[in-house]
């Protein structure tokens, strides 16, 4: 049975290594992914907040070496999920099991302004050429805003926020400067009220202007003004945007997609197409669109090829639980532990925020390139 994974983020990395570690060279996974490295998320602040350099948080797929997984560096051309035939630059992969797993792209240019008036810090590129943007920066109006819904880990404009406060109090810049969030939820992390509620008060105590319930419609670069979609105009020195986002070309081109993502069974991850899974971001599952919800998704596909490998039929399913980590500045971290089952309301708590908690999430990161890669992570 050859499983072909499309994507070697957060979920095809863990469907990928879970099959290698109960079926070794049997496990026959061809990982496909066109970038070089592969980096965390959160990974990406550290490094535009200077915490980091860019080379230690670059984790090259070359060095994915497991039993039965082959990587191959290329880009997917074309997904035909009736025949679970993928054609890509290497050539093309038919497969037995389908999973796909290739995240969401973001747009700048999507949203008037953005990229001539403004910086993304969603994308590798973009968040490491923010780290020069916010070094030569000397104070002023910053707008942390996002451009449309849904996008990746929810909380991560508020965390930029407080972050921002953090980089503008350590260089004496934050008695001339203003920070505003623009966020298009009514609450900061709305299944978990203890959390947004500690951020809210977080904001309120280091002077952040909260903007709920609106987004950045457009910039205008000439008068460095940010309009929001209820009409309102904030202008700005500084702009850090979250894109707009939409699943990868090849997926649009799939036939996959309602309404703009790939619709899957919230139990079983299953797609429309048989022996079509889909994982992660590129989902409309219901559970927002972060690595850890990623990871859980793959651990339940892989599991359901597991079974057929071993002709079980019990099978695990998806129980919509993540544990978030949540930046509070100051080298404080909480979490919040969400769980989003269909049909019901979202429940979420809150540990932290705590120097301790700080130390769990950087094993988090460990812990997934020991077991992904087979390497320690050593950062500098
Ligand atoms: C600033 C920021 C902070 C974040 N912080 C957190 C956090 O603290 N915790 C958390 O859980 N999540 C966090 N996230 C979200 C997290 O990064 C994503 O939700 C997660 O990576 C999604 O996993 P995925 O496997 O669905 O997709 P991805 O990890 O995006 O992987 C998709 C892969 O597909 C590849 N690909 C796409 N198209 C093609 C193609 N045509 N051909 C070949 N390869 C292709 C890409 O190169 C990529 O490697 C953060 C995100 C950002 C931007």
């Amino acid at each position: 049975m050859r499983i072909v994974v499309l994507g070697a983020g957060f979920g095809g990395l863990e469907v990928s290594t879970r099959l290698s570690e109960e079926l070794g060279d049997a496990a026959n996974v061809v990982l496909i992914d066109r970038a070089e490295s592969f980096v965390f998320g959160f990974s990406k602040l550290d490094v535009m907040f200077g915490r980091t350099t860019p080379k230690a948080v670059l984790h090259p797929y070359a060095d994915v070496v497991k039993p039965g997984v082959q990587f191959v560096r290329t880009d997917v051309i074309s997904i035909d999920p009736a025949t679970r035939r993928v054609d890509t630059g290497a050539g093309p992969f038919d497969a037995d099991v389908l999973v796909v797993a290739l995240g969401a792209d973001v747009h700048p240019a999507a949203t008037p302004g953005l990229v001539e008036g403004g910086h993304e810090f969603y994308t590798v590129s973009g968040a490491f050429a923010t780290r020069d943007i916010l070094e030569s920066f000397h104070g002023g109006r910053v707008i942390v805003g996002v451009t449309s819904t849904p996008f990746k880990c929810p909380p991560a404009p508020s965390e930029t926020a407080l972050l921002v406060h953090d980089h503008l109090t350590a260089r004496g810049l934050r008695d001339r400067s203003e920070i505003s969030l623009v966020m298009p939820l009514g609450a900061p992390i709305p299944p978990s009220p203890a959390a947004s509620e500690a951020l809210l008060a977080t904001f309120a105590e280091r002077g952040i202007g909260w903007f709920p319930n609106r987004l950045i419609r457009k910039l205008d670069s000439t008068r460095h003004v940010a309009v929001l979609t209820d009409g309102a105009e904030l202008p700005y020195d500084l702009f850090l945007g979250v894109p707009v986002h939409r699943v990868p070309r090849v997926v649009a081109e799939s036939g996959m997609c309602v309404d703009g993502w790939i619709p899957v069974d919230p139990l079983t991850l299953e797609t429309a197409f048989p022996d079509v899974y889909a994982v992660g971001d590129v989902t409309s599952v219901g559970t927002p669109k972060a690595g850890v919800f990623a990871e859980g998704q793959a651990k339940v596909v892989a599991d359901a090829i597991l079974a057929r490998h071993r002709d079980d039929a019990d099978l695990a399913t998806y129980d919509g639980y993540g544990v978030c980590y949540l930046e509070f500045g100051k080298d404080q971290v909480a979490t919040v532990g969400v769980r989003f089952r269909s049909g019901e309301p979202p429940v979420g708590d809150l540990k932290g925020p705590s120097i301790r908690i700080a130390d769990d999430k950087s094993e988090f990161g460990s812990s997934r390139i020991r077991r992904w890669f087979g390497k320690e992570w050593a950062e500098p």
